[in-house]
Formats: structure tokens, sequence, C-alpha cells
């Protein structure tokens, strides 16, 4: 079973920070399943029952869900100007859910929601490369140049883009647009608009496909589902 340290538990729960968590163990006010604990190290599982100066600890279920954030939404859980934020479509939900990342506003796509801080930013550090897939609507037909381009890394603003797995998924000559699938291990500000406009095909709409393993299959814009225990298992 997994265990945390005390002082880190309650700070979670939001009871104080985990300095003053830790002066609260060390005064005696903290009681682990009916006895005081003063010893900072001690792990509990989310099985223990904690109580601090007599009022039990409400413990926040981790939960992890996998979510298709439509565009025209925010990632984040507020928005000063009241546009609309991922965190309003989880209002049914008691836990506070975060999103794991961003996606533009106008961006559509797979968006893991979670209130699992530590599996957030593990996801996040750059060090764990993981692949994300786009589907990007371009304006022009990329040719085989543009295709390679990305494919060795391509450089935008100030730094060159780690290589990119790209291909054309279809064209239409007519129209003269394309659907161009791009595979990214890195999550810098507007990057894919910016690498497919580097190499000057500007995108039109954009959407994330796929997160790792996980995909958007099953789910249509808006729509969210828990993430299994196995993938929970995976991601960690
Ligand atoms: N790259 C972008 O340009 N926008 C996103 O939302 C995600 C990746």
């Amino acid at each position: 079973m997994e265990t945390e340290r005390l002082q880190k538990v309650m700070a979670n729960a939001g009871v104080a920070s985990r300095r003053a968590s830790e002066k609260l163990i060390i005064d005696g006010k903290v009681k682990v399943n009916g006895g005081i604990v003063k010893e900072l190290g001690t792990k509990v599982s989310s099985e223990d029952v904690i109580t601090v100066a007599g009022r039990s600890l409400e413990r926040e279920q981790k939960v992890y869900y996998l979510f298709y954030k439509p565009r025209g939404v925010i990632s984040a859980v507020s928005d000063d100007k009241g546009r609309k934020v991922v965190t309003d479509y989880f209002a049914e939900i008691p836990e506070r859910v975060y999103p794991v990342g961003r996606l533009d506003y106008d961006t559509s796509g797979l968006l893991i929601m979670t209130n699992d801080g530590d599996l957030a930013n593990k996801l996040m550090h750059p060090r764990y490369k993981i692949d994300k897939t786009y589907l990007a609507k371009v304006s022009g037909i990329p040719d085989n140049e543009a295709l390679k381009k990305l494919r060795l890394g391509v450089k935008i603003d100030k730094y060159k883009a780690a290589p990119a797995k790209s291909k054309i998924v279809s064209s239409d000559q007519k129209k003269k647009k394309a659907l161009v699938s791009l595979t990214i291990h890195e999550g810098r500000y507007h990057q894919v608009k910016k690498m497919l406009a580097a190499v000057g095909y500007p995108v039109e709409k954009l959407r994330r496909e796929s997160y790792g393993f996980l995909t958007l299959q099953g789910l249509t814009s808006g729509d969210y589902r828990p993430l299994t225990r196995e993938e929970i298992e995976r991601l960690k």
C-alpha cells in the first residue's frame, strides 16, 4: 500500500503548510489511529485515521480523468474574463481536479485532469519525454522538404525543436489544405503552431490525439472518463 509522510498528507489535505503541519505533529496535536504521533518521519496510508486537534482529516481521494477538451475552453481552474474553463466540466465531482499541462484556448483534445500533484509534476517534467500526437489542419499541402525539416528539428524563436514525427494524413488539392500528424515530446508555448508556421504551413485547427499511450478513443468533445487502475499505474 502506498504510504506518505504524515506532514505531507496534512498539507495536501489543506490543514496547514508542510512546515506548520510539522509543528502540529511535534506539539502532540496529531493522532494516527487514536494514538498521538510526534515522529516527523511517520508514514501513513489512506487507511489510517488521522485527527488534528481532535478533528478528523478530510482526505481527498486521488482521482484521474481523461478529458476531451473542446475548442474555446481555457486550460485553467478559473478565468478572470469569465470564459469557460476545463474544470467547469467537472463541477459534479467532489474532488478539486486541475489540468496536467495546457492546451491553447482554440485547441481541442486530450487533457489529463487530476488532483494528484506528484503525478502532474512528474508528467510535466521534460525528463520524461512523453510523446504527444497532434492532428493539425494546415493551410497549404506540406511538401517533402517541410516534413523533413520537422523530422530533423525546426528552429522556432530562439531554440531548435526536437525532431518530430510528421506525416500527411490527408490533403485536399482543390482547397489547398492538409491534415498533418505531428508527434512531439516537448511542450513549449504554441509549439505545434510555431513549428508548422516555421516551415510555411500555418495551423488553422489543432487537436491533441494522444498523450503517451492514452488516446481519445470512445470520447467525444466535452466528455471525460476515469483512467483505469492499469492506466494510472503505467503513467506513474
Ligand atoms: N501546440 C500548440 O501550438 N498548441 C497547443 O495547444 C498544444 C501544442
